[in-house]
């Protein structure tokens, strides 16, 4: 075991603080990793806080951060995919039981058995739970770790680990969406990576947002639309038109009002995680036979697929890059819908700490 720089909150009112926390030795099939970027999730805020407490309960002091890039600082003896120096990424999951269905199948995000990076029980006993990317180095079994394109700028390639790939995923499983009307519900970290996907696979872009100065911003990032979800007539129009909607609004809100946009068999796909129950109206389903799902991340290989994609295409995230003593600070940014359009923690700031 050794001691690795970090930040993490005491409490769920507590601000994130400068501390130290015990890391792993690196194990056979074990990657160490210098943590260069960490984006900041806003799935790390309802942690922080506690906002899941009823289906994840927050074990303090927690640590979050699972959009991570750094470099190979040391492999365990029996690795194969990786070697010092190497440039590297890691999301959402550190472990998984690598038997089950899900997991053979590659979903090692539905896995029932998975290890998340941060507030998950610990099977190396390090600590009680899992620590996330906000600190200076961590440790991962390779199988978890992820090759970054190295053609990409690193701040924008940490936010692709968690939004890129919870974007990608479900636009992807939806089928060819060139020629598509696809509405991105949202303009933040996952929205503006969904417009960036959907507008690469050649759908018919529209984007729904709360905040009206996002309207240029949406229309640079791939928007062929932009639509005020407060205007009604607006709303209207669209009615019954949509193919596919992607709804990453990480607040309660009125889904009836996207539901009843999708035409004849649409879908709309839950990826926001607001922390209370949406009611669903049955006739919004019932008519035009529409259907609600949800996704969440997406296992290794497709997250591996979705950096290359990124590598090919030129695609990162639209970056803020902060000092990590400025977390607090961008915590209370995103509840107020600003951030353009994802924080990207510079984890040099750690140093001074
Ligand atoms: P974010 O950057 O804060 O973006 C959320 C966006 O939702 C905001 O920018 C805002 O966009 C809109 N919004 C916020 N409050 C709203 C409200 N009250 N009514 C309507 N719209 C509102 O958050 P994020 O990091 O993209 O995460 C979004 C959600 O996805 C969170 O709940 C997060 O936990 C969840 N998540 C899920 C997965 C998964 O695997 N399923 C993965 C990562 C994150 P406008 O300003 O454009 O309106
Ligand atoms: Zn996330």
């Amino acid at each position: 075991m050794y001691k690795a720089k970090a930040y993490s909150a005491a409490s769920a009112t507590a601000p994130l603080a400068s501390t130290t926390i015990p890391r792993r030795e690196t194990t056979e099939h074990d990657v160490q990793i210098e943590i260069l970027f960490c984006g900041i999730c806003h799935s790390d805020l309802h942690s922080v806080r506690d906002e899941w407490h009823s289906i994840m309960p927050t074990v303090y002091p927690i640590v979050p951060g699972h959009e991570i890039v750094g470099r190979v600082t040391r492999v365990g003896s029996a690795v194969t995919k990786f070697k010092t120096g190497d440039l590297v990424g890691v999301g959402c999951l550190v472990d998984s039981d690598h038997t089950c269905p899900n997991c053979k199948d590659g979903l090692e995000q539905l896995c029932p058995n998975q290890t998340l990076t941060f507030n998950s029980p610990d099977k190396h006993n390090t600590a009680p739970v899992t620590y996330g990317g906000y600190s200076e180095s961590i440790v991962v079994d390779e199988h978890f770790v992820l090759r970054v394109p190295t053609n990409l700028d690193l701040a924008g390639v940490a936010p692709l680990l968690c939004a890129g790939i919870t974007t990608y995923s479900p636009m992807r499983r939806w089928g060819n969406l060139t020629g598509k009307k696809v509405g991105v519900v949202g303009l933040g970290g996952l929205g503006h990576m969904g417009v960036k996907f959907a507008r690469a696979f050649g759908a018919q872009v529209v984007v729904f947002t709360t905040s009206p100065g996002k309207k240029e911003d949406a229309h640079r990032l791939g928007a062929d639309e932009v639509i005020i979800s407060s205007n009604a007539d607006e709303m209207r129009s669209h009615a019954g038109t949509f193919d596919f909607i992607l709804d990453t609004i990480a607040a309660d809100h009125d889904i009836n009002a996207y539901i009843n946009l999708l035409g004849r068999d649409g879908k709309i796909t839950l990826v926001g995680a607001p922390e209370k129950p949406l009611a669903v109206s049955a006739f919004s389903l019932l008519v035009g036979r529409r259907s609600l799902s949800g996704s969440i991340i997406g296992g290794i290989a497709e997250t591996q697929e979705m950096l290359d994609y990124c590598g090919k295409h030129n695609i990162t995230a639209d970056v803020e890059i902060i000092p990590i003593q400025k977390v607090d600070e961008a915590y209370e940014r995103l509840l107020k819908s600003d951030v353009k359009y994802r924080f990207s923690i510079d984890m040099a700031s750690l140093k001074s700490e």
